[in-house]
């Protein structure tokens, strides 16, 4: 049987299952080993000119991070896949790929705080500009783009607003103007988000989130979904001749290895073990996240519940139509001021007070006072950051114990 040909949580435990090892070991092993050596000058030739494949050196690639990296492009039903050393790390070395100086790009003003920054501090002096729109309103993304204009990038669902954009209007605006559609897929994971159907080109995650087996370890991955014609990228005219495997070609032979931001043997190990119970977690923590969105909005104190899950939320056509009918693992809600926010997270005693998302614990955090706090209040503004705001990553904890806390931090 083709392995694309079985169900996703099947191809989560056996995808890329060959036995390579002398002891025919079932879990493919850790090569914790930073050279490989070769038979003979012709065969180093051979491979650093990348005309048979090899492993040389762990930078460029390895065979127990090969092995994540296949088990993922599986999972995408994508083209292939480089693994690096956080998500902060797959979304710089995507766009060092696939920009030059003068080219610009369309990003949601709604975006991971870091993912802001990257775009708005550290991009910029190297003369790659970024246009921050509001990514539901289509005559705002369609009025930014300009004749340098060469990608939209866009989180398929934000955090902590929870909004879900449309990915058919992004998909044809960016097929009509030739622009790469690039999804940050984190929160929805290729179990939630089906990249490609959706017409995404390249889809990139943080693995540090559900990939890594509820938070075991920092990585990053991007995907190439082999539906993009690189020709209509300037940037990557001198890796034309690679064809399909154009921007893969660039970041494997030059972005990703002179930036060294690969992902170590051990990580690739514990998230290709994350990949194996994915879906398992995925769909707990969004049920959970349901029934705590659900019982939210019957509470007097809370004022408002972003969950794309609830029939309430202006999300939840968005959210139908582009998940397999789970709505992530993240909500936010908000309370009358900032001082009855943090008296409510001081009183937990189940919840953590920590900053991830995803993890297999249900974590809380005050947005505003800690993410956010390098904007400004108008930069909070306009992404909807109230001082009010608390955002709960939910985890795959009994329900009943999550109710029981979060009830008692309202009554005391
Ligand atoms: N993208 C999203 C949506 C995130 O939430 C995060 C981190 O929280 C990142 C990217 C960055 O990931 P990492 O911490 O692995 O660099």
């Amino acid at each position: 049987m083709t392995e694309n040909k079985l169900e996703f949580q099947t191809r989560a435990i056996h995808g890329n299952g060959a036995d390579t090892s002398t002891h025919r070991s079932i879990r493919f092993p850790v090569f914790s080993s930073v050279a490989f050596a070769f038979d003979s000058p012709e065969d180093m030739e051979a491979a650093f000119n990348f005309r048979k494949p090899a492993h040389a050196y762990s930078r460029i690639t390895n065979p127990t991070v090969e092995h994540f990296e296949k088990k993922l492009t599986l999972l995408e039903d994508g083209y292939g896949t480089i693994a690096l050393s956080s998500g902060m790390a797959a979304i710089t070395n995507t766009l060092l790929a696939v920009l030059r100086q003068g080219d610009n790009l369309i990003a949601s003003k709604f975006l991971f705080g870091n993912t802001y920054s990257l775009l708005k501090e550290s991009l910029s002096p190297f003369g790659i500009e970024t246009h921050f729109v509001d990514i539901t309103n289509q005559n705002e993304i369609e009025a930014a783009i300009d004749s340098n204009t060469r990608l939209l990038l866009f989180e398929t669902i934000t955090n902590p607003q929870m909004i879900v954009p449309d990915c058919t209007i992004l998909a044809e605006i960016a097929n009509r103007h030739n622009l790469l559609l690039v999804a940050d897929g984190t929160v929805t994971t290729p179990y939630l988000f089906k990249a490609k159907e959706q017409g995404v080109h390249v889809i990139v995650h943080s693995t540090t989130k559900y990939i890594s087996g509820g938070a075991t370890s920092v990585g990053g991955a991007i995907v190439d979904l082999g539906t993009y014609d690189w020709k209509n990228c300037p940037a990557l005219s001198s890796y034309h001749r690679y064809g399909a495997f154009t921007f893969l070609a660039r970041l494997r032979m030059e972005v990703y290895r002179n930036f060294g931001s690969c992902l170590a043997p051990q990580s690739a190990n514990l998230q290709t073990l994350g990949l194996e119970t994915l879906a398992l977690r995925v769909r707990a923590s969004c049920e959970n996240s349901l029934a705590i969105a659900q019982y939210l909005e019957n509470r007097k104190e809370v004022r408002k519940v972003n969950y794309p899950g609830l029939e309430s939320s202006p999300w939840f056509t968005n959210a139908t139509k582009h998940f397999n009918g789970y709505y992530g693992g993240v909500l936010s809600f908000e309370l009358a001021s900032k001082d009855g926010a943090f008296a409510f997270i001081n009183n937990l005693k189940l919840i953590r007070r920590a900053t991830n998302v995803n993890d297999n614990k249900t974590l809380i955090i005050h947005p505003a006072s800690t993410i956010f706090a390098d904007c400004s209040d108008e930069e909070c503004m306009s992404m909807a950051i109230s001082d009010k705001l608390i955002r709960l990553s939910v985890g795959i904890e009994s329900i009943e114990d999550l109710l029981r806390d979060i009830s008692q931090a309202f009554e005391s």
